[in-house]
């Protein structure tokens, strides 16, 4: 595989002229390529660089508004609406998030229900901006159908991402964020395009049956949940939190609405948010997680989830980007 080396400055500066070029105002130009780089900068290749493409077919095609304007509105002290004006997912956040710590650090919890957005990202962003305020938060969207249900063969439900972030006071947050696929369909995608098989239970071929081979995943087959039955049921969840309850499409219902682009379909997301300082009853919550903290990762083999990225965050060296995939998004400037 063929790499360029970009720095930081450069991945974000190739984002924003690419956005900017393509329809993106100035704000959500810089909300998108402030995540794209951050994903970059992490190690979250799947959601950098790789999906500029898309967001920028989807730009072109007008389904994804480059000028959104999200609007929120608070209908009790501690759930808050936000239309996204069908925006990209970060301008919505930057509207959002904010509202949403402020409610859950007075009231304890609070929610924010996301409407009207087009997510493609990561979803550790959003739950490490409530953590590095002293909360606890998580967050799902769905997508379109890509994984079959236990006991199917055809799919239903999205790649149904969830995340989840622990405040640690002093250091960085505990976070996990991953698919409720067995894998997410961008690393499907990535090991197609390096010709990398994916390990057996990832997906299944056109023809229902079992295969490592990606590319038969990514074309006309499908994506299996993680753990089976329990991993079905927790991506059934997805769907509930952030299409049921938030009122939004369910995967099914965003693929009917959808218009193929490439790029992502209207959807919902969930974002909860809690005080720790608020609901514990411990004297010293933050001490008293530190100490099992301290358990855990005392353990033979066990790291802590998000401790990947936070190290990779620490290095501003450049990023190796694969060079058809920079080219690709140079030729999306012409
Ligand atoms: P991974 O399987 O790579 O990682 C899932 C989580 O497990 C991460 O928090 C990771 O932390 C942690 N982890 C990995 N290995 C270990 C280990 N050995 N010990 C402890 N923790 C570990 O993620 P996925 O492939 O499932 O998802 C990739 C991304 O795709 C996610 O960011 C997700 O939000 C995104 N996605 C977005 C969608 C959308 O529609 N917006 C749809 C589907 C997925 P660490 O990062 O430190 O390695």
């Amino acid at each position: 595989m063929s790499t360029t080396a970009l720095t930081l400055d450069e991945i974000y500066a190739l984002a924003h002229d690419c956005l900017t070029k393509n329809g993106a105002d100035a704000a959500n130009a810089k909300a998108l390529s402030t995540t794209i780089h951050n994903a970059e900068r992490d190690g979250s290749h799947s959601h950098g660089l790789f999906r500029l493409p898309a967001y920028v077919a989807s730009l072109r095609s007008g389904k994804v508004k480059g000028d959104a304007k999200p609007v929120a509105t608070e209908i009790t002290p501690a759930v808050i609406r936000l239309h996204g004006d069908n925006g990209y997912a970060p301008i919505a956040h930057e509207v959002g998030l904010p509202l949403l710590a402020e409610a859950a650090s007075r009231f304890g919890i609070a929610v924010l229900g996301i409407t009207h957005v087009h997510h493609m990202a990561a979803l550790w962003p959003e739950v490490e901006f409530l953590a590095e305020r002293g909360l606890v938060g998580m967050a799902c969207t769905p997508y379109m159908p890509a994984v079959a249900p236990a006991g199917a063969t055809k799919p239903l439900f999205g790649t149904n991402p969830l995340s989840f972030a622990w405040p640690r006071p002093d250091t960085t947050p505990v976070v996990f964020d991953m698919a409720t696929a067995a894998m997410a369909m961008g690393e499907v995608q990535i090991a197609a395009r390096d010709g990398h098989d994916v390990p057996m239970g990832t997906g299944l071929n056109a023809d229902g049956e079992m295969t490592t081979d990606p590319s038969q995943i990514a074309n006309g087959g499908v994506l299996l949940p993680f753990g089976g039955y329990k991993g079905s049921a927790i991506a059934m969840m997805v769907e509930l939190l952030s299409a049921g309850l938030v009122g939004e499409n369910f995967s099914f219902e965003a693929k009917e609405g959808d218009n193929g682009d490439g790029g992502p379909p209207q959807g919902g997301q969930f974002i909860l948010a809690m005080s720790p300082k608020i609901i514990s009853s411990h004297d010293d919550w933050a001490s008293h997680c530190a100490g099992f903290f301290t358990k855990l990762t005392g353990l033979e083999g066990v790291r802590l989830p998000g401790e990947r990225r936070h190290k990779n965050r620490l290095s501003d060296a450049p990023r190796q980007i694969n060079t058809p995939l920079v080219e690709k998004i140079r030729s999306l400037m012409d």
